[in-house]
C-alpha cells in the first residue's frame, strides 16, 4: 500500500550558497517528487527558533537557529506516494559521514551541521512544517 503525501523540504544555506538549488531540485524530479510549491527566502533568526522548537532543549539549538537564518534556503511542497519516507531515503542520514552513497547529504553535505537538506519526519510534523512555510 502506499498513500500519496506531501512533505516539506528545504535546501540549507550552505546548498544554496554554492548554488546547488537547481541540481538538488533535479534529484527530487528524477525521484518521483513533484515540487507542488516552492520559494527562496531568508529566514530571521526568531522565525528559525519557531521552526525548530522541537529542538529547543538540544545542545545545538542556538548554532542551529543562527545557521538556518545565516542565508537564503529554498523551502519547497514535495507530492509523491510514501513522499515523508521516501524523502528521509534521499537524504541519508543526519551527518554526511554516515550517510549512504548516492544519497543527498552524502553527495553534497559538508558536516553534520551544513548538510544541505532538512525533511519532515512524519506526518503530523510534515502538516505542521508545510503550515509554517506555505500557509497562506
Ligand atoms: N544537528 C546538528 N548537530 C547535531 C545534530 C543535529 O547541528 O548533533 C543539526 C543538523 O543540521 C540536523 C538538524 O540539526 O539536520 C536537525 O536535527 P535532527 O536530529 O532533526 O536531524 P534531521 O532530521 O535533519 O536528520
Ligand atoms: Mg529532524
Amino acid at each position: 500500500m502506499s498513500d500519496i503525501e506531501q512533505t516539506l523540504s528545504i535546501i540549507k544555506p550552505d546548498a544554496v550558497e554554492r548554488n546547488l538549488q537547481d541540481q538538488i531540485k533535479n534529484e527530487f524530479k528524477n525521484n518521483g517528487f513533484e515540487i507542488i510549491k516552492e520559494k527562496k527566502i531568508h529566514i530571521s533568526k526568531e522565525e528559525a527558533e519557531k521552526f525548530y522548537k522541537v529542538h529547543v532543549s538540544k545542545p545545538f539549538y542556538n548554532d542551529l537557529c543562527n545557521y538556518l537564518s545565516s542565508g537564503p534556503i529554498v523551502v519547497m511542497n514535495l507530492q509523491r506516494d510514501n513522499a515523508i519516507l521516501e524523502n528521509r531515503k534521499l537524504m541519508g542520514a543526519t551527518n554526511p559521514k554516515d550517510a549512504e552513497e548516492g544519497t543527498l547529504r552524502k553527495k553534497y553535505g559538508l558536516s553534520i551541521d551544513k548538510n544541505s537538506v532538512h525533511g519532515s519526519d512524519s506526518v503530523e510534523n510534515a502538516k505542521i512544517e508545510l503550515d509554517f512555510f506555505f500557509k497562506d
